[in-house]
């Protein structure tokens, strides 16, 4: 893809990722990636340096707020971050992208039902947008991967009004400070129909004016870009007419409108020009 903001590692991932960080980023730059954001779990410093734009930063967790929010403003104050991806992976403590059983359990602590699980997930998310305001939000809708219905087919979020309403004060909070939503690709390789978040979220979002980026959130070389095709399709059927990413402004300038990485900006491509891309003809 042109750009990504979400990549992980199997350097600094080993549990669930593969290949060196250079690898990784190596495969992006021989893709024509012309944006690619590294957003291990694990804070790290910047000594990478390449041609392309190489933005540094880390996906976060939000699993008891209390400690996260002071180990996530503590890593923000010591390295010299560009950005972060901001995720829940948790729900009552429990990981719900694990497997279907740990979701079911999760769930079980909800109440037993999916409208209990995601109206509590949406409720953790918001407090995870208020206390981090991510540049970058991940995997939006990630509670739906193991719910009895991932693709929503049936039953659409619309249809659990407290589900709804949550979606929606969300989606409202990250469009009022300006954080990027995410489409990740992700999805389509953990077997959805559609990557994350569904078209009902991307719609809402769009009438806000949200911005929207992209990401392959991969776990390795083999996942670099990795159904790319798809979420162009899904980006042209969800009439998107603008994909935001993230740049850095020269050495010692600044610009950026998060006090916290005053390098980083927020620039934005028409779908006109990202089809130009030479990614697309490799
Ligand atoms: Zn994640
Ligand atoms: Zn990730």
């Amino acid at each position: 893809m042109p750009f990504s903001h979400h990549s992980h590692s199997g350097e600094f991932c080993p549990s669930h990722a593969q290949n060196t960080l250079d690898q990784v980023i190596q495969t992006a730059v021989g893709q024509g990636m012309e944006v690619f954001c590294l957003s291990e779990h694990m804070p790290r410093s910047e000594d990478e340096l390449y041609e392309e734009e190489i933005l540094v930063g880390f996906e976060s967790e939000w699993i008891q707020s209390s400690i996260l929010r002071g180990l996530i403003s503590d890593s923000l104050s010591r390295y010299p971050f560009e950005f972060f991806v901001g995720s829940v992976h948790h729900l009552h403590g429990i990981p719900i992208d694990w497997n279907r059983a740990l979701y079911s359990k999760a769930r079980d602590v909800s109440g037993g039902t999916d409208e209990r699980a995601f109206e509590d997930y949406f409720h953790l998310h918001y407090e995870m947008l208020q206390s981090l305001k991510p540049p970058i939000v991940g995997h939006f809708d990630l509670i739906r991967l193991h719910c009895d219905d991932p693709n929503l087919s049936s039953g659409r979020l619309q249809k659990w009004p407290g589900v709804w309403q949550r979606v929606k004060r969300n989606l409202k909070y990250i469009s009022t400070y300006g954080g990027l939503l995410e489409l990740n690709s992700g999805a389509l390789r953990k077997g959805l129909e559609i990557p994350y978040p569904t078209a009902e979220i991307c719609q809402e979002f769009l009438s806000m004016d949200g911005r929207i980026c992209l990401s392959d959130d991969n776990h390795g070389v083999a996942q670099v870009g990795a159904k790319y095709h798809e979420i162009f399709k899904y980006v042209q059927e969800q009439g998107i007419q603008n994909l935001y990413f993230l740049e850095l402004a020269p050495a010692g300038m600044t610009g950026g409108l998060d006090p916290r990485f005053p390098r980083t900006l927020v620039k934005c491509r028409s779908m006109a020009e990202v089809k130009e891309m030479e990614f697309w003809k490799r």
